[in-house]
């Protein structure tokens, strides 16, 4: 697995004048071994992170808890991109959510 120069893995975010501390949550590293996992399978390259915890995000989106993260799809031919997207989905069940935004994956964790 690689990141992206610049991405945020962990921060410390002042909130009613607390310090909270936010990182990339369990169920949202466990989704990056296996996206890495399956890019390796499919495609033979380690997948590379291109968004965690920074990035503009719409206003309620997940990244800004640690539960979302954006891999680089450039790296991919077609037809390893459908196949990692297809297999994504398949491996991480109804509780993740796999987005093609077209110049890169999304994945979060949002049950229900
Ligand atoms: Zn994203």
């Amino acid at each position: 697995m690689k990141y992206k120069d610049g991405v945020i893995v962990s921060m410390t975010k002042m909130k009613d004048n607390q310090p909270v501390h936010l990182s990339a949550s369990e169920k949202c590293m466990n989704a990056m071994l296996i996206a890495d996992e399956l890019s390796m399978k499919i495609a033979g390259k380690e997948v590379v992170i291109t968004s965690l915890l920074d990035g503009v995000h719409s206003k309620n989106s997940l990244h800004y808890t640690g539960n979302a993260f954006d891999l680089r799809v450039w790296i991919y031919t077609e037809k390893q991109r459908k196949a990692l997207l297809t297999q994504l989905r398949k491996k991480l069940g109804i509780d993740y959510d796999v987005v093609d935004e077209s110049d890169h994956l999304h994945i979060e964790w949002d049950p229900l």
